[in-house]
């Protein structure tokens, strides 16, 4: 397949409104081909701290300009991404693996989070307390929380980058960003479009390199005052307790094991379209995909054979492909974790519908292609209902209680997002009420919008993305206890 676009420009970093080139390199690989197709610096240590004080720098007087004017940047910058949305639709599907029409929303997505958090950080406003003496005033100001480290993962490698840096730009932060080891590509020429804004030098600074030895770096770091981390939530226990050395704030954004349950007064058709969009969207690897499918037992067959009939329609193949629903793993790794869980769960007894195997054939045949699988006759026991998949592969759990399969939907330390079908008003509320989830998907399964506070609770993380809270990750608070008589 040719190339559509020149990945050379995509091979430095931004330090200090300049880019930078490390002396060592790390190959970036398209997930279709196994082939590689750049390489991004491995950036030394110097660099990496050199980031971080450009950041310290900025900070100041990028801290102190009107939102108004930080918001022109903000909104030259979603622009832009509109402006050449195919070009980097095309960079993002080439290393992370997406069909285009979903890097094309991805992008699209993007500039829709950036704009919104332009206007935002307008909003950032603080409070009057009332005093409890005669000639005192109680103040609170909201400030920005200082220089901040942003960590991104690989399976929206525009979408989670936006969702960092647009909040934290808005609040008045300067920043320094490390994308993930396998999309850097996209982070880069995100920031190229950033930096032509004319943006102040080293108000967003941006390293690629190893991660456990920049992440290091940046959790040390004092002037660093906040991590924001969107990844596994292996990764993200580390970067707390490392935190805890400096004390500094920190959001984490972690993974999921989110089930939906299914009632009898569902709509099985309108419900399994959902569920098949959701699952498969970006080949599984979406931190609120549905991990564990519950259905009751009444409705169990009929609406498995609806699942089914939309599972066998899905085409696999390279995302540049036309037509393409489903495109490759990440990874080898990711891959081999898949075989692993599909494995595990035949072993034990689930009853195999769809997939189950890797595709090897022309065109998949050095790239990390899974078919899309579903699986019936899952239960509790089974390694993929306990761990996050993050594949293409659908489990199907049936229930026959209400009481049960709460319990079982809750029995995990994950807590990102649930999801219910049923048009039992009552039964809503009750779901609503004892789902242990951040988020909570009702007769749909789209989670993720600008305005909204998505996060997690339990292992899924802390603190959320979105809305205004969002902009509140960025910010301290500053009482003032001011007589003035
Ligand atoms: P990951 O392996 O945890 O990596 C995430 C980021 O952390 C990458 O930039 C990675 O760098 C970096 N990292 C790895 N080791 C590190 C260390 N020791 N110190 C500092 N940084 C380190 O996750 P992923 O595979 O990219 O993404 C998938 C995970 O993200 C899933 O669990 C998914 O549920 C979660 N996720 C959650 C949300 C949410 O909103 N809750 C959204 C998206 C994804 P390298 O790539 O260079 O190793």
């Amino acid at each position: 397949m040719k190339t559509p676009i020149e990945l050379d420009r995509y091979s430095c970093n931004w330090i200090g409104g300049e880019r930078v080139q490390g002396t060592a390199a790390m190959e970036v690989e398209n997930p279709a081909t196994g082939r590689t197709i750049a390489r991004v610096p491995d950036l030394e240590d110097e660099a990496v701290d050199r980031a971080i004080e450009s950041a310290g720098q900025a900070f100041d007087s990028w801290s102190r300009l009107p939102a108004g004017v930080r918001a022109g940047y903000l909104n030259e910058w979603a622009q832009r991404l509109l402006d050449h949305s195919e070009e980097l639709a095309s960079l993002l599907t080439l290393e992370q693996g997406k069909p285009l029409v979903e890097s094309r929303g991805e992008i699209a997505g993007a500039a829709a989070i950036i704009r919104w958090y332009a206007e935002e950080g307008k909003r950032a406003y603080g409070e009057i307390i009332p005093a409890s003496n005669e000639g005192q005033q109680l103040l609170v100001y909201r400030e920005a929380a200082g220089v901040v480290g942003l960590i991104t993962p690989m399976n929206f490698p525009a979408a989670t980058v936006a969702r960092k840096v647009a909040p934290a730009l808005a609040a008045g932060c300067t920043l320094v960003l490390k994308p993930a080891e396998t999309t850097p590509l996209t982070a880069i020429a995100l920031f190229d479009h950033l930096m032509a804004t004319g943006i102040p030098a080293g108000a967003a600074n941006l390293v690629t390199g190893e991660a456990a030895r920049i992440g290091a770096r940046l959790m040390a770091h004092p002037a660093i005052r906040k991590i924001s981390f969107t990844g596994s939530t292996r990764i993200g226990k580390l970067l707390m307790e490392q935190a805890a050395r400096t004390v500094k704030k920190v959001s984490l954004e972690l993974g999921g094991n989110s089930p939906v349950i299914v009632f009898p007064d569902a709509d099985p058709e309108k419900a399994a379209a959902d569920i098949v969009a959701n699952k498969f969207e970006n080949c599984g690897q979406v931190c609120n995909g549905i991990n564990r499918i519950y259905v009751h037992e009444d409705i169990r067959d009929a609406f498995v054979a609806a699942l089914l009939s939309r599972v066998r329609r899905l085409r696999t193949g390279p995302g540049l492909s036309e037509g393409a629903d489903v495109g490759p793993l990440i990874s080898g790794a990711a891959l081999a974790k898949v075989e692993r869980l599909v494995g595990d769960a035949v072993a034990k007894g689930g009853e195999l519908l769809a997939g189950g195997r890797r595709l090897q054939a022309e065109p998949y045949a050095d790239g990390y292609f899974y078919a899309p699988t579903l699986i019936a006759g899952v239960t509790g026991e089974m390694d993929i209902a306990r761990e996050e998949i993050f594949g293409p592969v659908a489990p199907v759990l049936a229930f026959r209680t209400e009481e049960e399969v709460v319990a079982a939907a809750n029995d995990t330390d994950y807590g990102l997002a649930a999801y219910v079908y049923t048009q039992n008003f009552a039964r809503i509320h009750r779901m609503i009420r004892v789902l242990k989830t951040g988020n909570i998907g009702v007769n749909g399964t789209s989670l993720a919008y600008p305005q909204a506070p998505f996060g997690g609770v339990k292992e899924s993380g802390i603190g959320r993305e979105g809305g205004r809270q969002g902009l509140e990750e960025y910010t301290v608070l500053k009482y003032v206890a001011l007589t003035t008589e």
